[in-house]
């Protein structure tokens, strides 16, 4: 064989098809709605984070075309050059209003913040505390900085307790972080005996809301609303690219930690800024959530309906607290084959497997949007009854 044949990928990837667990990325022929066109076909979508419906709302589309109109469809530079336009900091200004903190940093998604942020703000001497289900950005900006790093259980704030007892005198600052919502499973942290937790030994804390922004507290101000702690956690991360229904994500902060980041958040130093379109859009969606309640309203509404009849269903639905909805069906290739079922009953659920989740934890991960009907979450569980009952998961 030739060494351009990459046989060490060949096999790994002949290795997955035999496990059962090679996917082919699924291709939507239409816009990110309730429902999609998949191979011609039209069917529910109960896998998108597309939570409030703004995706493909008229309202962001119409502030995006205009926003092209204005200013082009491309940054042009990274931030720190020429890439920053009013628009991108009168962003900053109105979501910083909106999560009622001193400074937003805006950054190209909210995988590009967790890379910029974690290693700016850390150095050698420094200890990050890590929950165990963070999500794989966090595990990874953690793995750019020069600080040592420590796990503990997931939400178990006895053993956070005994790392902090054992390991914060060792260290100049210790930075707490955690998901606000666990995107897996759904279950939010336990962020006052966190914030407690890091009164009590001076540590910084760092939230990742990805899933809580747009969907908890006060028209989806985020989990750190949700529990009334403003003022009380250093570093609030939020993603624009799933309730806000665009890509992006931004830091919300005091204002010395935006100036520093502008100066080694290596995404803002190194990396093309969001394009026009993209801020336009999002200051359109900040407008909608002051305005209205209705959107995640909508959505809380219709998770609930989902979940109750789920579980009156027989179905392992987990714990979570949000619209997120595991279905667990714990072996893997039974959960592709499973998924796979669900699409021929025209309702498409992507299946999530190891390494995403832990071996032998597989489960589809149902998202309730605000725009799904009634209707369609009612086939949807006609349909999870009838395969379940094939495939004797219920
Ligand atoms: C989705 C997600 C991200 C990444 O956000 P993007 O804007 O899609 O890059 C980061 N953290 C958590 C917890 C997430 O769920």
């Amino acid at each position: 064989m030739d060494v351009h044949d990459l046989e060490f990928l060949q096999k790994q990837v002949q290795q997955l098809k035999d496990d059962g667990v090679y996917r082919k990325i699924p291709i939507i022929e239409s816009a990110n709605e309730a429902e999609v066109l998949i191979d011609g076909r039209k069917v529910i979508n109960l896998c998108s984070n597309n939570y409030l419906g703004f995706a493909n709302h008229p309202r962001l589309k119409k502030a995006a075309i205009e926003a092209i109109e204005k200013y082009g469809v491309g940054a042009g530079a990274v931030k720190t050059i020429v890439g920053n336009m009013d628009i991108h900091e009168q962003l900053e200004a109105e979501l910083a209003k909106f999560k009622k903190e001193e400074a937003v940093m805006l950054f190209q998604s909210g995988f590009s913040c967790n890379a910029g942020v974690i290693q700016a703000i850390t150095q050698a001497g420094d200890l990050i505390v890590s929950d165990e289900l963070n999500h794989a950005s966090i595990i990874d900006g953690t793995r750019l900085s020069r600080a040592d790093r420590a796990v503990y259980k997931h939400s178990d704030m006895a053993d956070l307790r005994r790392v902090l007892e054992e390991k914060r005198e060792h260290y100049q600052q210790v930075l707490i972080i955690t998901d606000g919502v666990f995107s897996m499973d759904g279950d939010i942290a336990h962020l006052p005996a966190i914030v407690d937790l890091a009164e009590e030994f001076k540590c910084l804390t760092y939230v990742d809301d990805a899933h809580g922004s747009g969907v908890l507290g006060e028209s989806g101000r985020g989990t750190v609303d949700h529990f009334h702690l403003h003022g009380r956690i250093d570093f609030t991360i939020g993603t624009l690219s799933k309730a806000f229904g665009v890509i992006g994500g931004y830091v919300a902060c005091r204002q010395v930690a935006k100036e520093w980041l502008a100066h080694r958040a290596r995404p803002l130093l190194f990396s093309t800024y969001l394009p026009p379109a993209v801020v336009g859009a999002l200051l359109e969606a900040v407008k909608m959530l002051n305005e209205s309640e209705e959107y995640t309203k909508a959505c809380w509404d219709n998770a609930r309906y989902f979940k109750t009849k789920m579980s009156d269903a027989g179905f392992d639905i987990g714990h979570s607290q949000t619209p997120i909805t595991p279905v667990f069906i714990f072996d893997e290739a039974k959960t592709m084959a499973f998924s796979k079922a669900l699409l021929q009953e025209g309702v498409f659920v992507s299946p999530i497997i190891f390494p995403t989740v832990a071996k032998g934890k597989g489960r589809v991960r149902v998202m309730v949007t605000a725009i799904h009907t009634k209707e369609q979450l009612d086939k949807s569980v006609d349909a999870f009854v009838k395969i379940g009952k094939e495939m004797q998961i219920i």
